[in-house]
Protein backbone atom coordinates (compact mmCIF):
# COMPACT_ATOMS: atom_id res chain seq x y z
CA UNK A 1 0.00 0.00 0.00
CA UNK A 2 1.11 3.06 -0.80
CA UNK A 3 1.26 6.17 2.09
CA UNK A 4 0.16 8.06 -1.03
CA UNK A 5 -2.08 8.02 -3.87
CA UNK A 6 -1.27 10.71 -6.67
CA UNK A 7 -3.97 11.64 -9.61
CA UNK A 8 -2.44 13.34 -12.16
CA UNK A 9 1.20 13.29 -13.67
CA UNK A 10 1.02 17.13 -14.56
CA UNK A 11 3.55 19.74 -13.02
CA UNK A 12 1.75 19.79 -9.61
CA UNK A 13 1.61 15.55 -8.81
CA UNK A 14 4.92 15.25 -10.16
CA UNK A 15 6.84 17.98 -7.66
CA UNK A 16 4.95 16.65 -5.59
CA UNK A 17 6.30 13.14 -5.81
CA UNK A 18 9.67 14.51 -6.13
CA UNK A 19 9.24 16.36 -2.48
CA UNK A 20 7.56 13.24 -1.17
CA UNK A 21 10.91 11.10 -2.01
CA UNK A 22 12.92 13.36 -0.74
CA UNK A 23 11.35 13.03 2.54
CA UNK A 24 11.46 9.27 2.68
CA UNK A 25 7.59 9.04 1.94
CA UNK A 26 6.51 6.44 -1.29
CA UNK A 27 3.79 7.82 -3.56
CA UNK A 28 2.07 6.18 -6.13
CA UNK A 29 1.65 8.90 -9.12
CA UNK A 30 -1.43 7.56 -11.65
CA UNK A 31 -1.36 9.79 -14.79
CA UNK A 32 -4.25 9.05 -17.39
CA UNK A 33 -2.47 9.98 -20.22
CA UNK A 34 -1.07 6.81 -22.30
CA UNK A 35 2.01 8.78 -22.67
CA UNK A 36 3.32 11.77 -21.43
CA UNK A 37 4.36 13.81 -24.47
CA UNK A 38 5.39 17.41 -25.24
CA UNK A 39 2.24 19.33 -25.00
CA UNK A 40 1.45 22.93 -24.64
CA UNK A 41 3.39 25.98 -25.35
CA UNK A 42 5.06 28.30 -23.17
CA UNK A 43 5.00 28.38 -19.15
CA UNK A 44 5.92 30.70 -16.53
CA UNK A 45 7.76 29.91 -13.13
CA UNK A 46 8.24 32.43 -10.82
CA UNK A 47 11.29 33.03 -8.59
CA UNK A 48 9.03 31.51 -5.63
CA UNK A 49 8.48 28.29 -6.97
CA UNK A 50 11.74 28.05 -8.98
CA UNK A 51 13.41 28.24 -5.24
CA UNK A 52 11.28 24.98 -4.58
CA UNK A 53 12.55 23.09 -8.12
CA UNK A 54 16.29 24.42 -7.22
CA UNK A 55 15.53 22.39 -3.89
CA UNK A 56 14.98 19.31 -5.95
CA UNK A 57 18.65 19.86 -7.55
CA UNK A 58 16.46 20.68 -11.06
CA UNK A 59 18.37 23.84 -11.73
CA UNK A 60 20.69 22.91 -13.95
CA UNK A 61 18.87 20.26 -15.69
CA UNK A 62 16.22 22.82 -16.17
CA UNK A 63 18.67 25.71 -17.29
CA UNK A 64 19.31 23.35 -20.69
CA UNK A 65 15.36 23.67 -22.03
CA UNK A 66 14.46 27.18 -20.70
CA UNK A 67 15.31 30.50 -20.56
CA UNK A 68 15.86 32.79 -17.49
CA UNK A 69 13.43 35.76 -18.19
CA UNK A 70 15.88 39.04 -17.06
CA UNK A 71 13.18 41.95 -17.41
CA UNK A 72 9.15 42.28 -17.88
CA UNK A 73 8.04 45.05 -19.64
CA UNK A 74 4.39 46.65 -19.92
CA UNK A 75 3.90 48.39 -23.39
CA UNK A 76 0.79 49.75 -24.87
CA UNK A 77 0.00 48.88 -28.41
CA UNK A 78 2.31 51.02 -30.03
CA UNK A 79 5.39 49.87 -27.54
CA UNK A 80 5.65 53.16 -25.55
CA UNK A 81 6.69 51.77 -22.26
CA UNK A 82 4.74 51.79 -19.10
CA UNK A 83 6.70 49.79 -16.48
CA UNK A 84 10.16 47.59 -16.87
CA UNK A 85 11.39 45.77 -14.39
CA UNK A 86 14.02 43.28 -14.15
CA UNK A 87 13.02 39.41 -13.06
CA UNK A 88 14.29 36.66 -11.14
CA UNK A 89 17.96 36.88 -10.22
CA UNK A 90 17.96 40.21 -12.28
CA UNK A 91 15.82 41.43 -9.49
CA UNK A 92 17.90 40.09 -6.03
CA UNK A 93 16.31 37.02 -6.03
CA UNK A 94 18.51 34.28 -5.20
CA UNK A 95 17.07 32.15 -7.92
CA UNK A 96 15.63 33.12 -11.33
CA UNK A 97 12.40 33.01 -13.21
CA UNK A 98 12.09 30.82 -15.77
CA UNK A 99 10.36 30.55 -18.90
CA UNK A 100 9.91 27.07 -20.35
CA UNK A 101 7.92 24.78 -22.62
CA UNK A 102 5.72 23.33 -20.50
CA UNK A 103 5.82 20.24 -22.11
CA UNK A 104 9.08 20.02 -21.81
CA UNK A 105 9.16 20.70 -18.04
CA UNK A 106 6.50 17.89 -17.74
CA UNK A 107 9.15 15.45 -19.60
CA UNK A 108 11.72 16.70 -17.24
CA UNK A 109 9.54 15.89 -14.12
CA UNK A 110 8.47 12.94 -15.42
CA UNK A 111 11.78 11.03 -16.62
CA UNK A 112 13.55 12.79 -13.05
CA UNK A 113 10.52 10.90 -10.99
CA UNK A 114 10.72 8.03 -12.56
CA UNK A 115 14.31 7.81 -12.39
CA UNK A 116 14.41 8.84 -8.85
CA UNK A 117 11.21 7.04 -7.24
CA UNK A 118 11.18 3.74 -9.70
CA UNK A 119 9.31 3.42 -13.24
CA UNK A 120 7.00 1.51 -10.89
CA UNK A 121 5.82 4.77 -8.40
CA UNK A 122 5.16 6.57 -12.06
CA UNK A 123 1.90 5.09 -14.23
CA UNK A 124 1.07 6.56 -17.32
CA UNK A 125 -2.02 5.06 -19.02
CA UNK A 126 -3.47 4.93 -15.65
CA UNK A 127 -6.97 7.47 -15.62
CA UNK A 128 -8.29 7.58 -12.13
CA UNK A 129 -11.80 7.07 -12.54
CA UNK A 130 -13.20 7.28 -8.62
CA UNK A 131 -12.26 6.57 -5.23
CA UNK A 132 -13.69 5.64 -1.98
CA UNK A 133 -12.47 6.11 1.42
CA UNK A 134 -12.75 4.20 5.12
CA UNK A 135 -11.21 4.47 8.83
CA UNK A 136 -7.88 3.51 7.55
CA UNK A 137 -7.25 3.80 3.87
CA UNK A 138 -8.39 5.29 0.50
CA UNK A 139 -9.13 2.49 -2.59
CA UNK A 140 -8.64 4.49 -6.00
CA UNK A 141 -10.68 3.06 -8.81
CA UNK A 142 -8.41 3.53 -12.26
CA UNK A 143 -8.55 2.64 -15.93
CA UNK A 144 -6.34 2.29 -18.75
CA UNK A 145 -7.33 3.19 -22.50
CA UNK A 146 -7.69 0.17 -23.38
CA UNK A 147 -10.28 -0.12 -20.90
CA UNK A 148 -8.95 -2.45 -18.07
CA UNK A 149 -9.47 -1.63 -14.72
CA UNK A 150 -7.92 -1.91 -11.28
CA UNK A 151 -7.53 -0.48 -7.98
CA UNK A 152 -5.04 0.75 -5.95
CA UNK A 153 -5.18 1.26 -1.97
CA UNK A 154 -3.16 4.11 0.03
CA UNK A 155 -3.20 6.39 2.94
CA UNK A 156 -3.86 9.48 1.09
CA UNK A 157 -5.45 10.61 -1.86
CA UNK A 158 -4.09 14.10 -3.62
CA UNK A 159 -6.15 15.53 -6.78
CA UNK A 160 -3.66 16.50 -8.73
CA UNK A 161 -5.59 16.00 -11.96
CA UNK A 162 -6.03 19.33 -13.31
CA UNK A 163 -8.94 21.73 -14.52
CA UNK A 164 -11.04 18.86 -15.46
CA UNK A 165 -10.75 17.13 -11.88
CA UNK A 166 -12.17 13.94 -11.94
CA UNK A 167 -11.82 14.18 -8.37
CA UNK A 168 -12.89 17.64 -7.28
CA UNK A 169 -15.81 16.70 -9.68
CA UNK A 170 -16.40 13.76 -7.05
CA UNK A 171 -15.89 15.54 -3.87
CA UNK A 172 -17.90 18.53 -4.78
CA UNK A 173 -20.39 17.61 -7.42
CA UNK A 174 -20.18 18.14 -11.25
CA UNK A 175 -18.24 21.03 -12.53
CA UNK A 176 -20.55 23.38 -12.71
CA UNK A 177 -18.17 25.93 -11.01
CA UNK A 178 -16.55 27.27 -14.50
CA UNK A 179 -16.53 30.88 -15.29
CA UNK A 180 -15.42 32.65 -18.67
CA UNK A 181 -14.62 36.14 -18.27
CA UNK A 182 -15.47 36.69 -22.71
CA UNK A 183 -11.94 36.37 -23.47
CA UNK A 184 -10.43 34.19 -26.08
CA UNK A 185 -6.86 33.38 -25.67
CA UNK A 186 -4.99 32.21 -29.04
CA UNK A 187 -1.39 30.55 -28.08
CA UNK A 188 1.93 29.23 -30.05
CA UNK A 189 5.64 29.07 -30.16
CA UNK A 190 7.89 29.52 -33.20
CA UNK A 191 11.57 29.20 -33.87
CA UNK A 192 11.82 33.20 -34.32
CA UNK A 193 14.79 35.70 -34.27
CA UNK A 194 16.01 36.67 -30.73
CA UNK A 195 14.94 40.09 -29.34
CA UNK A 196 16.91 42.68 -27.18
CA UNK A 197 19.06 40.55 -25.16
CA UNK A 198 17.39 36.96 -25.77
CA UNK A 199 16.06 36.69 -22.66
CA UNK A 200 12.60 39.28 -22.05
CA UNK A 201 9.76 39.37 -21.77
CA UNK A 202 6.91 41.58 -23.16
CA UNK A 203 3.10 42.37 -22.37
CA UNK A 204 1.64 44.55 -24.58
CA UNK A 205 -1.90 45.89 -25.59
CA UNK A 206 -4.73 48.02 -25.04
CA UNK A 207 -8.14 47.59 -23.52
CA UNK A 208 -9.59 45.66 -26.73
CA UNK A 209 -6.29 43.20 -27.20
CA UNK A 210 -3.45 42.20 -25.79
CA UNK A 211 -0.20 40.63 -26.72
CA UNK A 212 2.23 38.41 -24.11
CA UNK A 213 5.34 37.17 -25.99
CA UNK A 214 8.75 35.61 -24.88
CA UNK A 215 11.46 33.14 -25.40
CA UNK A 216 11.21 29.96 -23.84
CA UNK A 217 14.48 28.11 -25.04
CA UNK A 218 17.23 28.36 -27.70
CA UNK A 219 16.26 28.16 -31.22
CA UNK A 220 17.83 26.57 -34.21
CA UNK A 221 21.05 29.00 -34.20
CA UNK A 222 22.69 31.25 -31.71
CA UNK A 223 20.31 34.12 -32.55
CA UNK A 224 17.38 32.56 -32.54
CA UNK A 225 14.50 31.65 -29.94
CA UNK A 226 11.76 29.44 -29.39
CA UNK A 227 9.04 32.30 -28.80
CA UNK A 228 5.97 31.91 -27.00
CA UNK A 229 3.47 33.95 -27.91
CA UNK A 230 -0.35 34.53 -26.78
CA UNK A 231 -2.94 36.95 -28.44
CA UNK A 232 -6.01 37.52 -26.44
CA UNK A 233 -9.30 40.09 -26.41
CA UNK A 234 -12.60 39.55 -25.30
CA UNK A 235 -15.26 38.38 -27.87
CA UNK A 236 -18.28 37.94 -25.53
CA UNK A 237 -19.40 39.67 -22.21
CA UNK A 238 -17.98 38.18 -19.23
CA UNK A 239 -20.41 35.60 -17.93
CA UNK A 240 -21.50 34.13 -21.08
CA UNK A 241 -21.22 30.38 -21.31
CA UNK A 242 -17.98 28.92 -22.72
CA UNK A 243 -17.57 28.35 -26.12
CA UNK A 244 -17.08 24.38 -25.95
CA UNK A 245 -14.90 22.27 -23.16
CA UNK A 246 -11.74 24.09 -22.39
CA UNK A 247 -8.91 22.10 -23.93
CA UNK A 248 -4.87 22.95 -23.79
CA UNK A 249 -4.99 20.90 -27.20
CA UNK A 250 -8.13 22.90 -29.25
CA UNK A 251 -6.42 24.24 -32.29
CA UNK A 252 -7.13 28.07 -33.33
CA UNK A 253 -6.29 29.57 -36.78
CA UNK A 254 -4.12 32.33 -37.29
CA UNK A 255 -7.40 34.25 -39.32
CA UNK A 256 -9.63 34.24 -36.16
CA UNK A 257 -7.87 37.17 -34.45
CA UNK A 258 -5.55 38.30 -37.62
CA UNK A 259 -7.57 41.65 -37.35
CA UNK A 260 -7.09 42.15 -33.79
CA UNK A 261 -3.46 42.55 -34.02
CA UNK A 262 -3.57 44.82 -37.18
CA UNK A 263 -3.07 48.07 -34.50
CA UNK A 264 0.23 46.26 -33.13
CA UNK A 265 3.20 48.29 -33.69
CA UNK A 266 6.61 47.10 -31.44
CA UNK A 267 9.78 48.11 -32.13
CA UNK A 268 11.16 44.23 -31.37
CA UNK A 269 8.71 42.41 -32.90
CA UNK A 270 6.61 42.05 -36.13
CA UNK A 271 3.75 39.84 -34.54
CA UNK A 272 1.29 39.37 -37.34
CA UNK A 273 4.45 37.60 -38.69
CA UNK A 274 5.65 35.82 -35.66
CA UNK A 275 2.01 34.23 -35.61
CA UNK A 276 1.60 33.91 -38.86
CA UNK A 277 4.59 31.61 -39.66
CA UNK A 278 3.46 29.53 -36.65
CA UNK A 279 2.75 25.89 -37.21
CA UNK A 280 0.58 25.40 -34.39
CA UNK A 281 -1.92 27.54 -32.83
CA UNK A 282 -4.20 26.76 -29.63
CA UNK A 283 -7.18 28.84 -29.07
CA UNK A 284 -8.28 28.37 -24.90
CA UNK A 285 -10.92 30.73 -23.26
CA UNK A 286 -9.61 32.27 -19.97
CA UNK A 287 -11.74 30.67 -17.44
CA UNK A 288 -11.07 29.58 -13.95
CA UNK A 289 -13.49 28.33 -11.07
CA UNK A 290 -15.27 29.98 -8.27
CA UNK A 291 -12.84 29.15 -5.41
CA UNK A 292 -14.03 26.09 -3.62
CA UNK A 293 -15.52 25.81 0.19
CA UNK A 294 -13.41 23.04 0.66
CA UNK A 295 -10.61 21.00 -0.71
CA UNK A 296 -10.14 18.03 1.55
CA UNK A 297 -12.66 15.20 2.69
CA UNK A 298 -10.63 13.11 4.84
CA UNK A 299 -8.46 11.66 3.12
CA UNK A 300 -8.65 12.74 -0.24
CA UNK A 301 -7.69 16.37 -1.05
CA UNK A 302 -6.95 18.46 -4.16
CA UNK A 303 -3.85 19.99 -5.28
CA UNK A 304 -3.12 22.94 -8.68
CA UNK A 305 -5.36 23.74 -11.00
CA UNK A 306 -7.63 20.85 -9.30
CA UNK A 307 -7.74 23.11 -6.10
CA UNK A 308 -7.72 26.65 -7.87
CA UNK A 309 -7.66 26.96 -11.67
CA UNK A 310 -7.12 30.50 -11.89
CA UNK A 311 -7.19 33.24 -15.19
CA UNK A 312 -3.52 33.18 -16.65
CA UNK A 313 -2.12 36.39 -16.05
CA UNK A 314 0.55 36.87 -13.71
CA UNK A 315 2.12 33.89 -14.53
CA UNK A 316 1.43 31.94 -11.18
CA UNK A 317 -0.87 28.64 -11.75
CA UNK A 318 2.31 26.55 -12.21
CA UNK A 319 4.04 28.15 -9.58
CA UNK A 320 0.91 27.93 -7.02
CA UNK A 321 0.92 24.02 -8.40
CA UNK A 322 4.69 23.76 -7.11
CA UNK A 323 3.95 25.84 -3.49
CA UNK A 324 1.14 23.68 -3.31
CA UNK A 325 3.16 20.43 -3.13
CA UNK A 326 6.03 22.02 -1.08
CA UNK A 327 3.65 23.01 1.66
CA UNK A 328 1.72 19.29 1.58
CA UNK A 329 4.67 17.11 1.49
CA UNK A 330 5.87 19.38 4.55
CA UNK A 331 2.66 18.63 6.18
CA UNK A 332 2.36 15.00 4.91
CA UNK A 333 6.01 14.49 6.22
CA UNK A 334 4.84 15.77 10.08
CA UNK A 335 1.53 14.70 10.92
CA UNK A 336 -0.62 11.62 10.18
CA UNK A 337 -2.74 11.91 6.50
CA UNK A 338 -5.91 13.35 7.32
CA UNK A 339 -4.19 15.78 9.73
CA UNK A 340 -1.81 16.98 6.98
CA UNK A 341 -4.51 17.20 4.23
CA UNK A 342 -6.41 19.58 6.57
CA UNK A 343 -3.27 21.98 7.81
CA UNK A 344 -2.66 22.14 4.12
CA UNK A 345 -5.64 23.15 3.15
CA UNK A 346 -5.93 25.73 6.26
CA UNK A 347 -2.26 27.30 4.38
CA UNK A 348 -3.18 26.81 1.02
CA UNK A 349 -7.11 27.42 -0.05
CA UNK A 350 -6.94 30.67 1.39
CA UNK A 351 -3.63 32.07 -0.15
CA UNK A 352 -4.84 30.55 -3.62
CA UNK A 353 -8.05 31.84 -3.09
CA UNK A 354 -6.95 35.64 -2.92
CA UNK A 355 -4.77 35.44 -6.21
CA UNK A 356 -7.97 33.89 -7.85
CA UNK A 357 -9.91 36.72 -6.95
CA UNK A 358 -6.79 39.27 -8.09
CA UNK A 359 -6.90 37.43 -11.34
CA UNK A 360 -10.29 38.09 -12.55
CA UNK A 361 -9.77 41.68 -12.03
CA UNK A 362 -6.86 41.57 -14.23
CA UNK A 363 -3.71 41.05 -12.27
CA UNK A 364 -0.47 43.20 -12.65
CA UNK A 365 -1.64 43.10 -16.55
CA UNK A 366 -4.27 46.27 -15.34
CA UNK A 367 -1.54 48.73 -15.55
CA UNK A 368 -2.20 48.16 -19.92
CA UNK A 369 -5.66 48.95 -18.82
CA UNK A 370 -5.30 51.91 -17.01
CA UNK A 371 -3.03 53.73 -19.45
CA UNK A 372 -5.48 52.05 -22.04
CA UNK A 373 -8.13 54.38 -20.24
CA UNK A 374 -6.54 57.37 -19.28
CA UNK A 375 -4.93 57.92 -22.74
CA UNK A 376 -6.03 55.69 -25.71
CA UNK A 377 -3.69 57.68 -28.71
CA UNK A 378 -0.66 57.25 -26.64
CA UNK A 379 1.00 59.43 -24.10
CA UNK A 380 4.11 62.34 -24.30
CA UNK A 381 5.38 61.69 -21.01
CA UNK A 382 4.07 59.01 -18.82
CA UNK A 383 4.00 60.50 -15.62
CA UNK A 384 1.01 63.29 -16.99
CA UNK A 385 -0.70 60.20 -17.41
CA UNK A 386 -0.09 57.90 -14.39
CA UNK A 387 2.44 57.85 -11.09
CA UNK A 388 4.85 56.01 -10.85
CA UNK A 389 3.25 54.96 -7.21
CA UNK A 390 -0.06 53.84 -8.69
CA UNK A 391 1.21 51.76 -11.02
CA UNK A 392 3.71 50.37 -8.50
CA UNK A 393 0.78 49.44 -6.67
CA UNK A 394 -0.61 47.18 -9.49
CA UNK A 395 2.05 45.11 -10.11
CA UNK A 396 3.94 45.15 -6.67
CA UNK A 397 1.09 44.39 -5.16
CA UNK A 398 0.70 41.53 -7.27
CA UNK A 399 4.01 40.21 -6.18
CA UNK A 400 2.90 40.63 -2.85
CA UNK A 401 -0.46 39.03 -2.91
CA UNK A 402 1.25 36.10 -4.69
CA UNK A 403 4.18 36.09 -2.44
CA UNK A 404 7.11 36.62 -5.01
CA UNK A 405 7.81 40.27 -4.34
CA UNK A 406 11.71 40.68 -4.97
CA UNK A 407 13.65 41.98 -2.10
CA UNK A 408 12.62 45.79 -2.06
CA UNK A 409 16.20 46.81 -2.01
CA UNK A 410 17.24 45.07 -5.06
CA UNK A 411 14.96 46.75 -7.51
CA UNK A 412 15.87 49.41 -9.47
CA UNK A 413 13.70 51.00 -12.17
CA UNK A 414 14.28 53.98 -14.56
CA UNK A 415 10.58 55.26 -14.65
CA UNK A 416 10.37 55.15 -18.65
CA UNK A 417 8.95 58.25 -19.92
C1 LIG B 1 -1.83 19.11 -22.13
C2 LIG B 1 -1.66 20.34 -21.28
C3 LIG B 1 -1.10 21.49 -21.87
C4 LIG B 1 -0.96 22.67 -21.11
N1 LIG B 1 -0.41 23.76 -21.71
C5 LIG B 1 -0.20 24.87 -20.98
C6 LIG B 1 0.46 26.00 -21.57
O1 LIG B 1 0.84 25.99 -22.72
N2 LIG B 1 0.65 27.12 -20.79
C7 LIG B 1 0.23 27.15 -19.49
O2 LIG B 1 0.43 28.18 -18.80
N3 LIG B 1 -0.38 26.08 -18.91
C8 LIG B 1 -0.61 24.95 -19.61
N4 LIG B 1 -1.20 23.86 -19.04
C9 LIG B 1 -1.67 23.97 -17.64
C10 LIG B 1 -0.55 23.97 -16.64
O3 LIG B 1 0.25 22.82 -16.78
C11 LIG B 1 -1.18 24.06 -15.26
O4 LIG B 1 -1.98 25.22 -15.19
C12 LIG B 1 -0.20 24.20 -14.13
O5 LIG B 1 1.05 23.68 -14.43
C13 LIG B 1 -0.75 23.55 -12.84
O6 LIG B 1 -0.40 22.17 -12.89
P1 LIG B 1 -1.33 20.97 -12.44
O7 LIG B 1 -0.40 19.87 -12.09
O8 LIG B 1 -2.32 21.42 -11.44
O9 LIG B 1 -2.17 20.60 -13.74
P2 LIG B 1 -1.69 20.01 -15.12
O10 LIG B 1 -0.28 20.37 -15.44
O11 LIG B 1 -2.74 20.37 -16.10
O12 LIG B 1 -1.67 18.41 -14.87
C14 LIG B 1 -2.82 17.63 -14.65
C15 LIG B 1 -2.49 16.22 -15.08
O13 LIG B 1 -3.53 15.35 -14.65
C16 LIG B 1 -3.80 14.44 -15.68
N5 LIG B 1 -5.16 13.95 -15.46
C17 LIG B 1 -6.34 14.55 -15.75
N6 LIG B 1 -7.36 13.81 -15.35
C18 LIG B 1 -6.84 12.71 -14.77
C19 LIG B 1 -7.39 11.56 -14.15
N7 LIG B 1 -8.73 11.41 -14.02
N8 LIG B 1 -6.55 10.60 -13.67
C20 LIG B 1 -5.21 10.74 -13.78
N9 LIG B 1 -4.64 11.80 -14.37
C21 LIG B 1 -5.44 12.77 -14.85
C22 LIG B 1 -3.59 15.23 -16.95
O14 LIG B 1 -3.37 14.40 -18.08
C23 LIG B 1 -2.37 16.07 -16.57
O15 LIG B 1 -1.16 15.42 -16.89
C24 LIG B 1 -1.39 22.69 -19.75
C25 LIG B 1 -1.95 21.55 -19.17
C26 LIG B 1 -2.08 20.37 -19.91
C27 LIG B 1 -2.68 19.14 -19.26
Amino acid sequence: MAPVIIAGGGIGGLVLALMLHRRGIACQVLEAAPSVRPLGVGINILPHAVRELADLDLLDALDTISIRTRTLTYMTQRGQTIWQEPRGCYAGHAVPQISAHRGRLQSLLWQTAQARLGAGAVRADARVIGAAQDAASVTVAVRTAGGETGAVTGDTLIGADGIHSTLRAALLGDDRLVRWNGIQMWRGAVDWPAFGSGDEMIIAGDATAKLVFYPIAPGSEPDRRLTNWVVYARIADAGTPPPGRESWSARGAFAEFAPLIEGFALPMVDIPALAGVTADIFRYPMCDRDPLPVWTQGRITLLGDAAHSMYPVGSNGASQAILDARCLADCLAAQDGPTALAQYEAERRPATTAIVHSNRIGGPERVIDLIAARAPAGFGRLDTIATQEELAAIVRGYANLAGFAAPPAAITIDAPR
